[in-house]
């Protein structure tokens, strides 16, 4: 259990700031917050399995003759969420 001495105060290690510093004075009481390896092999995994049937979805398209209308959709879809994140970050940054 982290303890700050200037704060005179026990903190869990989850309330903690992710860099292990007490969240009201800043001073370091704590390990900084690291990824698990095996969360880094999930996310591994799982790019490597999506980016595979994303791979047979194209040769399956091609096969049929409309991979530019799956191209074309795929473009419509990045667009549409590129001006999502474009708004929701505006949005941020005036409240903040
Ligand atoms: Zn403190």
């Amino acid at each position: 259990m982290p303890w700050c001495e200037d704060c005179s105060k026990f903190w869990t290690p989850t309330s903690l700031n992710r860099d292990g510093t007490c969240p009201t004075c800043g001073r370091q009481i704590g390990e900084p917050a690291k990824v698990p390896w095996h969360f880094k092999l999930l996310v591994l995994a799982t790019v490597l399995y999506l980016g595979f049937r994303a791979y047979q979805g194209f040769v399956l398209a091609q096969e049929h003759g409309v991979l530019l209308y799956v191209l074309a959709a795929l473009a419509v879809a990045a667009a549409g969420a590129w001006v999502l994140v474009r708004r929701s970050s505006r949005r941020g940054s005036r409240l903040g």
